[in-house]
C-alpha cells in the first residue's frame, strides 16, 4: 500500500479482483429489500426471481467485476466479507488479504476439476448447489461409503468451507445468504 492510500481505498481494491460474494461461491442468492427497484435491476441485466432475489453467480459479474456497481442492490452494497472489513480497519495489509482470496481461488479450482471428473461442467450454478448434485447422484460403493468421498471432492469441500467460514464469513446477519 502506497503512503497515500488509506485502508479504505486498499479495501476498495481488493474486490475489483475478488468477486467471491458475486460468483456462487460464497453465496448462492441474493434477496431485495424495500427501496430496492426491480424493473430497473432487470433491465440492468439481472435475472430476478419473482422480483424478490436474484441467484448466484450473478449475471451483472464479469470477471471479477461487477457491471452495475453504481446500482447494484442494497445488499450487495451492505457485505463486507471478513477480509474486506481487516483490510479497511488497517488491521491486515492487503496483500495478506489478495493472497487469502487467491487460496480459496485454489480450492475452488481444485472442487471444480473434480466435479468436472464427474461431469458437472455447468458453471451456471452455485458451488454448493453443483457439489450438492453430484453427491446425490452418486450411488455409494458396496462398502457403504461414497465414491466421490474417496476421490477427495467431500474433503475439499469441506476444507473450503472451513477457509470461508474463518476468514470471510461475517456473524453479524450477513446481509446475503446460502
Ligand atoms: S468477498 Fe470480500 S473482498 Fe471479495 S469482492 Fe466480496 S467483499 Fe470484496
Ligand atoms: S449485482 Fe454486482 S455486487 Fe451484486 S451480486 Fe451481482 S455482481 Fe455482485
Amino acid at each position: 500500500m502506497s503512503p497515500e492510500t488509506t485502508p479504505a481505498d486498499a479495501a476498495a481494491s481488493l474486490c475489483l479482483d475478488c468477486g467471491l460474494c458475486c460468483n456462487g461461491v460464497l453465496f448462492d442468492q441474493v434477496r431485495l429489500v424495500a427501496g430496492d427497484n426491480a424493473k430497473a435491476l432487470s433491465a440492468r441485466g439481472l435475472k430476478l426471481k419473482q422480483r424478490r432475489f436474484f441467484n448466484q453467480p450473478c449475471t451483472a459479474l464479469c470477471g471479477s467485476q461487477c457491471t452495475i456497481y453504481g446500482d447494484r442492490p442494497t445488499r450487495c452494497r451492505q457485505f463486507e466479507c471478513r477480509q474486506y472489513q481487516l483490510v479497511a480497519a488497517g488491521e491486515i495489509p492487503a496483500q495478506t488479504a489478495a493472497g487469502r482470496i487467491d487460496g480459496v481461488r485454489c480450492q475452488v479450482a481444485g472442487i471444480e476439476a473434480l466435479l468436472a471428473a464427474a461431469g458437472a461442467t455447468n458453471r451456471r450454478k452455485p458451488l454448493v448447489q453443483r457439489y450438492a448434485t453430484v453427491m446425490a447422484a452418486v450411488p455409494g460403493p458396496p462398502d457403504g461409503g461414497n465414491a466421490l468421498n474417496y476421490s477427495g471432492l467431500t474433503g475439499a469441500m469441506d476444507r473450503l468451507q472451513s477457509t470461508l467460514r474463518e476468514h470471510f464469513r461475517v456473524e453479524d446477519g450477513s446481509p446475503r445468504s446460502v
